[in-house]
């Protein structure tokens, strides 16, 4: 028997409002109306409120019998994400910093270019990783997020954005390691693309990992969304040294893994590469990566350092970035420069830092 269905029949009569209604599948909606003696049809519509209508309240659920929004608010929370700041960059991107029930923040970031709208998603508190060059991971890993908090962040997006305004593309690429937290970045991803949750194609949607083999494959075989791996250097000594997880999966297991990948229609993966002055950006290395890519479906993406107190490391030159770019395209590689965005207002890729002050990272 479920928890849902032990609440239904009242064998649970404290309000226990532990689980977020927006962590619920489908299927435990309808086990809950269907407990409470609705149609199961009542399920569709619950999710409507909370996905298409991104509602704050069960109250606000008009259609819903009295009694059964009654059981929904004893039952579960719906917390509508609290956005405390809302930072606005001189190019458009916007910082949210989401507060969650108990206290933590995490930070989720909207970034228009051209006629997109990319929202930058956080799938931890903090990160377990301690990549060398990334600002989150100074903060060690406080806590998974929960499905409900995940998905919460498009919520809390869709709420700042201006009337004319629609999120395009979804990127697992703000705070946390998503595939450290599988079981419930499944959820959302489940959520976010269902036809009763929030109908997003999964090919607008892309999950980055630091690169755990295993996971990277279940996620491929579990969705259709698209994989980008942090990948960000050719040696393992270098590796070692930016992003000690290549400690347990080196180079050569991590490649491996990539060209086993049951990509389908997906195309290719991308390989993220973080340029760093005199660590990882020279010619030679840039041969090196054609070289360990050449067996894998490859894309890759440059991405400016962005630096901030105390990291030690130092962006590249433009002439150094050009020069790398120009190689890969020689070794018949795709590789785009992506652009920092948001700086200004610290919201560019590995400055998202949000205990306890997020302005005020110090060395
Ligand atoms: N943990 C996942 C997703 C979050 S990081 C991952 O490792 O991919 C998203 C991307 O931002 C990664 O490619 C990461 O290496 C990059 N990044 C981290 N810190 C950065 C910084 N200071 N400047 C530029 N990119 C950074």
């Amino acid at each position: 028997m479920t928890e849902a269905i032990a609440a239904a029949r009242g064998e649970d009569t404290a309000p226990n409002q532990e689980r977020d209604l927006r962590d619920l599948s489908l299927d435990e909606l309808e086990e809950t109306v269907v407990a409470a003696g609705e149609r199961a049809y009542r399920a569709r519509q619950i999710a409507h409120w909370l996905y298409r209508r991104n509602v704050d309240s069960v109250d606000a659920m008009r259609d819903l019998p009295a009694e059964l929004r009654t059981l929904l608010n004893h039952r579960f929370r719906l917390a509508p994400p609290l956005v405390a700041t809302a930072r606005r960059s001189d190019d458009g991107t916007r910082k949210l910093l989401v507060r969650l029930a108990d206290g933590e923040a995490i930070e989720t970031v909207i970034i228009p270019a051209g006629n997109r709208i990319t929202l930058c998603m956080s799938s931890q508190v903090g990160c377990a990783m301690r990549c060398a060059f990334c600002a989150t991971a100074r903060m060690g890993l406080h806590r998974n997020l929960s499905t409900g908090e995940i998905v919460g962040q498009v919520v809390a997006a869709r709420r700042e954005l201006g009337a004319d305004e629609v999120l395009t593309n979804y990127v697992f690429m703000g705070m946390g390691e998503p595939l450290a937290n599988y079981p419930r970045l499944l959820r959302a991803l489940k959520v976010m693309t269902a036809p009763w949750g929030m109908g997003i194609s999964p090919r607008r949607i892309t999950v980055s990992t630091v690169g755990l083999p295993t996971t990277m494959a279940r996620l491929l075989a579990d969705t259709s969304v698209n994989l980008a791996v942090s990948l960000h250097a050719t040696t393992d000594e270098v590796r070692d040294r930016l992003a000690p997880i290549n400690e347990r999966y080196p180079l050569k297991q991590l490649l491996e893994a990539c060209s086993r990948l049951p990509l389908k229609r997906r195309g290719r993966v991308t390989f993220e590469y973080v340029m760093l002055a005199g660590v990882n950006d020279s010619p030679a290395d840039a041969s090196r990566l054609v070289k360990l890519l050449a067996p894998v479906r490859a894309k890759v993406n440059l991405i400016c350092f962005n630096p901030f107190a105390g990291s030690g490391f130092q962006a590249s030159s433009r002439s150094a970035l050009q020069a790398f770019q120009a190689i890969l395209h020689r070794g018949n590689l795709t590789a785009t420069i992506r652009e920092s965005r948001g700086r200004d207002i610290a919201a560019a890729c590995g400055q998202l830092y949000a205990e306890p002050h997020p302005e005020t990272l110090s060395q």
